[in-house]
């Protein structure tokens, strides 16, 4: 089969998984950056008070189809307290992912990505998630070096998240290519072997998990892998079921 010229990416468990989130150290690490705090509050009423906020607000967008950005949270959680911190909020927001979850590269990811540079295929990112572009991009350039991603689309910075056509259409002008041309590999069927199809890109439906498909999964057209290995045998030409 003809190739991609670009391939997207999800993130969250395709690039890859975040897990055992430990909100205590997040709030040491910011604890530690407090350069006002007029009541006096302490560590845990410090992470209370940004958890809290952070829970009122996902559940707020709940169902809405749009996204919390966590420096956003914070702003208005020191704000309601009278912290002030002696970073910005971006830092902020950077220090309470690095801090809170250590990320594991899902097998193959990094080795699929250096194909991609041999090959000559673009790459890019789109993820649900509630940290900002620019923190993803840094956090991307520790755990895989070899990553040569244009751009990251994180929908937080977008308002809307995926299966939103919004972001894959802004994917695609960002890029300069057809939806012909482009690819894109994820975990969620919904959110992006839907969302990428009804673009017009081609969906890779990274199924580690060999989970079952949606009841209507036969109405779209996509490719299911359950390793990155496949999709290196896809992009070597010697793969089957593309
Ligand atoms: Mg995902």
């Amino acid at each position: 089969m003809k190739l991609p010229e670009m391939i997207i990416f999800d993130y969250g468990d395709t690039l890859m998984r975040e897990k055992n989130v430990d909100v205590q150290s997040a709030a040491q690490a910011l604890y530690s950056h407090i350069r006002l705090n007029p009541d006096a509050l302490d560590e845990e009423e410090v992470c209370s008070a940004f958890v809290e906020l952070y829970l009122k607000a996902q559940s707020a967008v709940k169902g809405s189809g749009t996204d919390v950005h966590v420096a956003d949270v914070a702003r208005l959680a020191f704000a309601g307290t009278g912290i002030e911190l002696d970073i910005g909020y971006d830092e902020c927001e950077l220090l309470v992912w690095n801090s809170a979850v250590k990320g594991e590269i899902l097998p193959g990811a990094g080795a699929v990505l250096k194909l991609l540079n041999e090959k000559g295929i673009r790459s890019a990112v789109i993820s649900n998630i509630s940290f900002s572009g620019e923190s993803m991009r840094r956090r991307l350039n520790e755990y895989l070096p070899e990553n040569r991603f244009e751009f990251i689309i994180a929908s937080c910075d977008y308002v809307f998240k995926k299966p939103e056509l919004l972001l894959f259409e802004a994917a695609l002008k960002k890029s300069g290519l057809s939806a012909e041309s482009v690819w894109f590999c994820g975990d969620s069927f919904n959110a992006d072997v839907k969302g990428a199809s009804a673009a017009g890109i081609y969906p890779v439906w990274y199924n580690s998990g060999n989970r079952k498909p949606p009841d209507d999964a036969e109405k779209y057209n996509y490719c299911e892998i359950r390793s990155f290995a496949e999709l290196e045998k896809i992009l070597r030409g010697d793969g089957e079921n593309a």
